[in-house]
């Protein structure tokens, strides 16, 4: 992109990008089957594979929580799918009506999933630990038809509000038998059709509506269509190496976007045998499954990286790992240790990417076969054209590499949201001059790699320079006591701001004052003074998202004594 002149630049680039747009999605179109006007992530995902003769291929390996596994093909897919969507046409349901999930990571859940989708219905998939009240909102918000949970869910956190929501008409029930008012799933599953035809979705037609994850504020619900699965097919190949017969595993829960665009759609569309596993992150287990599974493509998110790190590099010399010829993460920066510590452990780095619900898929990766900057995400991937820019007067102007600016993303992807459920507005307020504005900052060197620096709310002013959080993050996590580290600007009269690290330790070490000197003097060496933090607090656990991100917007309110804001999807944390 021209550095200057900001007008010939647009056109330049917007000529550019729509050649290979063109390029890219007529590739990325014959990965699939989808007639023209009709399209449907379901079929593509899973019977288009039976249709093709690969219905014995394996589709899903489930371990359960307590040892036990489940091997599940293609063809057992397809028919367990349309069972699910024969009991929800059973009910009365009409394509577009919206079903949630509120479930463990169970084979039900794979087959609402799909089966919603197969019948033409929205699918929104929840957290089984939220609380009543961030299910009840969502719920209201998405306006429910249907829910599928299990019996104990139901009563601990559905039953005493259940009849406040209107919209709700059908509760489905994991098992054999369910609570007065709900359907028990199991019979109603057995005594239906394994064959469905389905439904005549076309590429605007909704799909899904995901909730972002309440990082920087109050979640909104993106709604997704079914054209997505094209940008799925496409950067799971690209971006995640995924072929047929692939062992992946996808460590997100459903939850939020990645366990369903990248946990479902994206392995399930290329054919991959994909393992889920039922239970949380547990090292032994984690890296007992890579070794027995073989697992080959690992995509997983610096949170449970940076716990893998925490342990004993010994833990991990006792097992095998030559399966993996790829590794990638999301969700956070991939702090550069991490990266380093990867390739120490299993041979080879973290592939940092970067996406939102928002873009719905991949949209900046290390691709295999790139050259990894730790530290940086990575380049636009092929059909993206992404940008660092700046809001000025009269619109937004195109920065020079090297420059800090917002991210922007020029829209026409296939996976791109299509709506706030509800805020318009604030829908509205993402696009400007043809670019839609991720709300992150960014450079780009001249590589073309892009580097995280902060949610534009994170970005730190302190006597005259501009900090972002990730980079003083990284430098404290160097630290060999330092396990994790979340890291915000306080108001401060001469300085504008000053920095104040928060941090968790590795096992071994015990919080002290020498200990924090010791942090803080590392930081500076790094850093330089004006960048270094202040004051390093020592804490047990930092405040996360259940998808594993830092709220720094919490540890600010908390150190002001502000109002947390809506603190729907922190995980339990202590101070
Ligand atoms: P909310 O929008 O509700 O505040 P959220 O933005 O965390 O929550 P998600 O859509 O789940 O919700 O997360 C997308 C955000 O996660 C990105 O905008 C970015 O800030 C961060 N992110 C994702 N991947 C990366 C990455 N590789 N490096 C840095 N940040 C990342
Ligand atoms: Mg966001």
């Amino acid at each position: 992109m021209a550095k200057t002149d900001t007008s010939r630049s647009r056109k330049a680039t917007k000529a550019a990008a729509t050649r290979s747009d063109k390029d890219t999605w007529a590739a990325a179109y014959k990965l699939i089957d989808a007639p023209k006007g009709a399209i449907n992530i379901a079929y593509e995902a899973v019977d288009r594979h039976v249709q093709h003769g690969h219905g014995d291929d394996t589709a899903i390996i489930w371990l359960g929580k307590d040892g036990s596994r489940q091997d599940l093909t293609y063809g057992d897919l397809a028919q367990a799918t349309a069972r699910f969507s024969n009991v929800l046409l059973a009910h009365g349901l009409e394509p577009g009506d919206a079903v949630f999930s509120l479930m463990g990571r169970v084979p039900d859940l794979y087959f609402a999933a799909l089966g919603t989708l197969k019948a033409g219905l929205v699918f929104t998939p929840l957290f089984s630990a939220f609380g009543p009240e961030p299910i009840r909102t969502r719920m209201e918000i998405g306006s429910a038809r249907v829910l599928i949970t299990t019996a104990q869910l139901y009563k601990r956190k559905i039953a005493a509000w259940r009849s406040e929501l209107p919209s709700l008409k059908l509760v489905l029930i994991v098992g054999d038998t369910a609570p007065e008012g709900c359907v028990a799933l199991g019979p109603a599953m057995a005594n239906a059709s394994p064959e469905f035809v389905t439904a005549k979705t076309e590429p605007d037609s909704p799909a899904l509506v995901h909730f972002t994850s309440g990082t920087t504020g109050k979640p909104k619900g993106v709604v997704h269509v079914h054209n997505a699965v094209l940008y799925h097919a496409f950067s799971g190949r690209e971006a995640l190496d995924l072929t047929p017969g692939t062992i992946y595993w996808c460590t997100a829960d459903p939850g939020w976007v990645t366990g369903t665009s990248y946990g479902i759609i994206a392995p399930l569309v290329n054919r991959v045998c994909m393992i889920v596993d039922e239970a949380e992150f547990d090292l032994d287990r984690w890296y007992r499954t890579v070794e027995q599974e073989k697992v080959e493509v690992w995509y997983s998110a610096p949170t449970a990286i940076r716990m893998m790190m925490r342990s004993d590099a010994k833990a991990a010399s006792a097992y095998d790992f030559s399966s993996l010829r790829f590794l990638a993460s999301v969700g956070e920066p991939l702090n550069p240790e991490a990266v380093l510590w990867s390739e120490q452990v299993f041979g080879q780095p973290f592939h940092d990417n970067w996406w939102q619900t928002e873009t719905g898929g991949i949209m900046i990766a290390n691709r295999p076969g790139m050259t990894v900057k730790p530290g940086s995400m990575g380049k636009a991937m092929p059909g993206i054209e992404a940008a660092i820019v700046e809001r000025d007067g009269d619109g937004l102007r195109a920065l020079a590499d090297g420059k800090v600016g917002e991210l922007a993303l020029r829209p026409g992807w296939p996976s791109m949201m299509r709506a706030y459920l509800h805020e318009q507005a604030r829908y509205d307020r993402c696009f400007e001059d043809g670019w839609y504005l991720s709300g992150d900052l960014a450079m780009r060197d001249t590589d073309g790699y892009f580097w995280f620096v902060g949610r534009a709310d994170d970005l730190i002013k302190t006597s005259g320079h501009l900090v972002g959080p990730f980079e003083v993050e990284s430098a404290l996590i160097e630290h060999q006591a330092v396990a994790e580290a979340g890291v915000i600007g306080l108001p401060d009269e001469t300085a504008g701001e000053i920095v104040k690290a928060y941090v968790t330790l590795n096992p071994g070490y015990t919080p002290s004052e020498e200990l924090e000197r010791d942090i803080r003097g590392h930081a500076r060496k790094t850093l330089g003074p004006a960048v270094a933090p202040r004051e390093v607090i020592f804490r047990n656990t930092l405040p996360k998202t259940r998808s594993g991100k830092i709220m720094r917007r919490l540890l600010k309110a908390r150190e002001l004594g502000l109002p947390e804001g809506d603190i729907s999807t922190l995980e339990t944390d202590e101070t």
